[in-house]
């Protein structure tokens, strides 16, 4: 963002509240916040096991929780078993939410929930592959969704 969306003038770095902000520099009012986006995340129990994607843009190692952003109406509950239908083609319930998870890298704060789903994987375009993993053998990662389903697996494998 480099200018004003109310009056075109440039921005400027100022700091405001803590934080380093994007501000009008013709003095219009307008202040970038920079607040984040709220995403919904859902760690997939299926078949007994914990199912992890691949998103299609990713490299062949990386497997993650189902993600997405929320509709203008949705609550996260609603919108996570939306994400979980669209990606995967599973109906889920909620079994618990597991927390806020905050992902300065992409001004997001991530709200996660441990869903249980069922009927037939059908991966759509966003992703490229899933696997079921046994809890035991999950191995996280440390950014992102990473220490929700480290938090997760804690409270279950002690
Ligand atoms: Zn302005």
């Amino acid at each position: 963002m480099k200018f004003c969306p109310e009056c075109r003038a440039e921005l400027e770095e100022v700091e405001l509240g803590g934080y380093r902000r994007l501000r009008c520099a013709d003095q219009c009012g307008f202040i970038h916040w920079g607040n984040p986006t709220p995403v919904v995340a859902a760690i997939v129990e299926y078949e007994g096991k914990v199912l992890l994607a691949r998103n299609a843009n990713w490299p062949e190692k990386w497997y993650a929780l189902i993600t997405g952003f929320l509709e203008r109406d949705e609550t996260p509950e609603i919108g996570v078993l939306r994400e979980v239908k669209e990606e995967l083609d599973l109906d889920s319930r909620i079994v618990e939410f597991v927390g806020h998870y905050p992902f300065p890298e992409l001004n997001q704060i991530i709200c996660v929930y441990h869903v249980e789903a069922w009927g037939t994987v059908r991966l759509n375009e966003e992703l490229a592959d899933y696997r079921l993993f046994d809890h035991d053998k999950v191995r996280t990662w440390p950014r992102g969704t990473g220490p929700a389903v480290r938090d997760w697996l804690d409270c279950r494998l002690g």
